[in-house]
């Protein structure tokens, strides 16, 4: 068996130095426990988060252990009586091709609804992500101007389609002319902006939001971030995301004071973390699916090939490398 473990914290950008691979034996299943085959494994910005020994609202990775997020797999052997051989399951597991874990670490679930990869995305966390904070937070109505950054990435482009499906004017930044022109020609964005070709991103942004923007749904942070804040509109909601921007950056990352144009425009800014919609996971993965089947909703991934190429694809999320979710897999069903 082989696994990934975090070899060091990495100070600014993670590289192949902060990855080790090390093999061990695959352990044979116990009473109650499933051995499963690691199928496809997700790679998320957050992890950044976990490298580094801040607190924060996940426990940080241990330096020499195994690192661990969503993996989606199947039981290859079982010593429960709620999973068979062949079933196909998804969990918070380690990096590794093959874990042997207790049952209740894991879920079943049904690939005849969607692809397997279609739950570590769309109908799993960046789906959710993207509803509750479009829906909850955002709360677009028809006719008003929606920007998000990070537009073409997992949650930003589930945010932008979701936002349509309220009859909003989307507007999407993103950081390649291929992903911008996918936003537009594929997902039917109403404008794009591409946020490294412009020379005045505030400029930019004024030009595709002539009425302003209402709600600005936040992947991003940083200089992308202080140049939509400039375009706010009375009563604007900012549901915060992410701030990929600033996750390597070793100093604190400092930008124009937000509070007068707070105080202007009465906006308002509400960071989130998707597990505070816990309770409602079942209501938004419902609709999430309905959507999928009625064809309003859609979603793109970006597959590398091989348990090796793990970091790879971690690290292409801070370069832009991924056009929707970035996923690793690893092995066949
Ligand atoms: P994405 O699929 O969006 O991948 C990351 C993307 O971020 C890249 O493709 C890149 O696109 C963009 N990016 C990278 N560096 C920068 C930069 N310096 N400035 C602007 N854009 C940058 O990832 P996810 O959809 O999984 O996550 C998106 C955001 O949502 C992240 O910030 C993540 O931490 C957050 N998140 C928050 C959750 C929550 O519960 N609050 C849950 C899940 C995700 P480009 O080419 O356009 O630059």
């Amino acid at each position: 068996n082989e696994k990934i473990l975090l070899a060091e914290r990495p100070e600014g950008m993670p590289s192949h130095e902060t990855f080790n691979y090390q093999e061990e034996p695959i352990e044979q299943p116990q009473d109650g426990q499933v051995l499963v085959k690691t199928i496809y494994l997700s790679v998320d910005p957050y992890m950044r988060g976990r490298m580094s020994s801040a607190k924060s609202y996940v426990e940080p990775f241990g330096v020499n252990e195994v690192i661990n997020g969503s993996v989606a797999g199947e039981v290859v052997e079982s010593k429960s009586s709620l999973f068979e051989p062949g079933d196909k399951v998804m969990g918070m597991l380690a990096w590794k091709r093959y874990n042997t874990i207790e049952d209740a670490a894991v879920r079943k679930i049904d690939d005849t609804i969607a692809p397997l990869s279609a739950y570590l995305g769309i109908l799993g966390i960046t789906g959710l992500t993207a509803y509750f904070g479009m829906l909850d937070i955002g709360k677009p109505a028809a006719g008003e101007t929606v920007v998000i950054s990070g537009a073409a990435g997992a949650v930003g482009m589930a945010a932008g389609q979701i936002a349509k499906l309220r009859g909003a004017r989307v507007v999407g930044i993103a950081g390649t002319n291929k992903k911008t022109e996918y936003l537009k020609n594929e997902l039917g964005f109403d404008e794009t902006v591409n946020y490294n070709q412009v020379s005045d991103l505030t400029a930019a942004l004024a030009e595709a939001c002539p009425k302003g923007v209402d709600v600005y749904f936040d992947n991003v942070g940083g200089p992308v971030s202080d140049a939509v804040m400039s375009q706010l509109n009375d009563f604007s909601r900012i549901p915060v995301c992410g701030a990929i921007s600033s996750y390597n950056k070793t100093e604190a990352d400092v930008g124009p004071r937000v509070q007068p144009i707070l105080v202007k425009s009465r906006a308002l800014i509400q960071g989130f973390i998707v597990g505070d919609y816990a309770s409602r996971f079942q209501e938004g993965s419902e609709k999430l699916a309905a959507w999928l089947s009625e064809g309003k909703l859609t979603y793109e991934e970006t597959i590398v090939e091989g348990f090796e190429n793990v970091p790879d694809a971690f690290l292409g999320l801070f370069t832009g490398e991924n056009l929707g979710k970035q996923l690793v897999k690893v092995s066949e069903p």
